[in-house]
């Protein structure tokens, strides 16, 4: 059993990992300036493990704060979650992305060395391998930033490597993710995104929800068998347990390891949505738009690594994400609208009629 603390804990995949952790019997402690996350997750891990984890409220950039929570925590290792997502956000404020997510890294680290604290287990992205010229994608590809979020994963990747390599740390893994969707089965937590959703599923959640019209397919005359984009979609269960496997083999290991996390599997945006249809039985309106400037036509991981090093695989399938993903979102939109409408209404679903 380990004592691990989880910067941006109170996360999407921060929260699942710990339901991961705590049901593995580790100990975990949760540090999260709830600037993305909600306030009731504690509780909510709570009722889904039965244990209450220790939350600090507090932003990764704050040194002094950062070496308080850590030097009374006795850790063995930290999983760095804690920093911001978004793509078109990081190219509008690119001093808002080094700020959080290189400096608040770099004053996590800094806190860790005073702590004495040497492993460290890292949430980056599929993102750092750029447009990618082949698939499925192996950790050796080219590196190469595409945008200010891809390009503070990169620097962040190298500075952690480089601390392992000058000897301040003694491991690092540090976990590229390739799409992560779905919720734990519960549908206590999920994804929650503040505002117009930039990725595909939760945008489609929220059109089945009712809460917008229409999906708009972003290109469809792509090179991949339908014409639409293909990705590696992941179930955050199955990245949850990654983790866990990662810290487990984190605390036997030395060195700099990058990893991918993926299923190995290529979905397209419209094999999404008709998997996601049976999965709710709900037909999702849709058009075909234009393409999205930057994105990949195909991007999806060769996780034999992850195998290999970490013995773990995805189990989870397309069906199994997009039933979570639903259960989760039709419970917050239910638990909405009860807070809108002082609970009498049922949550509409004025986008998306039943199928037939
Ligand atoms: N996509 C889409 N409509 C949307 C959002 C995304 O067609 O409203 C497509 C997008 O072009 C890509 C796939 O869905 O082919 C996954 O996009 P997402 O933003 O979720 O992940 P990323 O592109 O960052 O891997």
């Amino acid at each position: 059993m380990a004592r691990i603390l989880l910067t941006g804990g109170a996360g999407f995949i921060g929260s699942h990992t710990a339901v991961a952790l705590l049901g593995r019997g580790h100990d975990v402690v949760l540090a999260d300036n709830f600037s993305n996350a909600s306030r009731s997750v504690p509780a909510r891990l709570k009722d889904i493990t039965g244990v209450d984890c220790p939350v600090h409220e507090v932003d990764i950039r704050n040194t002094q704060a950062m070496q308080a929570v850590l030097a009374g925590g006795a850790f063995d290792a930290v999983i760095h979650f804690a920093a911001l997502k978004a793509v078109g956000e990081s190219e509008a404020n690119p001093l808002l992305y080094f700020d959080v997510n290189v400096a608040g890294t770099l004053s996590l680290l800094t806190a860790m060395r005073h702590a004495g604290i040497g492993r460290i287990v890292f949430s980056s992205s599929a993102t750092v391998y750029g447009a990618p010229e082949h698939c499925p994608i192996a950790e050796a590809a080219p590196l190469h930033a595409t945008n200010i979020y891809g390009r503070t994963k990169l620097i962040m990747e190298d500075m952690i490597g480089d601390l392992v390599r000058t000897g301040m740390l003694s491991t690092a893994f540090l976990l590229r993710y390739f799409n992560p969707v779905g919720a734990h089965p519960s549908g206590l937590i999920g994804e929650d995104p503040r505002g117009v959703p930039a990725n595909l599923m939760p945008y489609l959640c929220q059109v089945a929800a009712g809460q917008r019209d229409c999906l708009t397919v972003f290109g469809d005359d792509y090179p991949t068998p339908d014409g639409t984009g293909v990705r590696d979609y992941l179930h955050v269960m199955d990245l949850a347990e990654a983790h866990c496997a990662a810290v487990e083999v984190a605390l036997g290991t030395y060195g700099t390891h990058a990893v991918n996390l993926g299923t190995g599997t290529g979905y397209s945006v419209l094999d999404l949505l008709h998997t996601f249809e049976r999965a709710t039985g709900l037909a999702i309106p849709y058009r075909i738009g234009p393409r999205r400037p930057g994105d990949a036509p195909s991007c999806y991981a060769d996780p034999t690594l992850a195998k290999a090093m970490l013995g773990w695989t995805a189990k989870r399938t397309l069906h199994d994400m997009c039933q979570d993903s639903w259960h989760w979102q039709s419970l917050s939109a239910k638990a909405r609208q009860a807070a809108e409408h002082g609970g009498s209404q049922a949550p509409t679903t004025a986008g998306a009629q039943l199928l037939a």
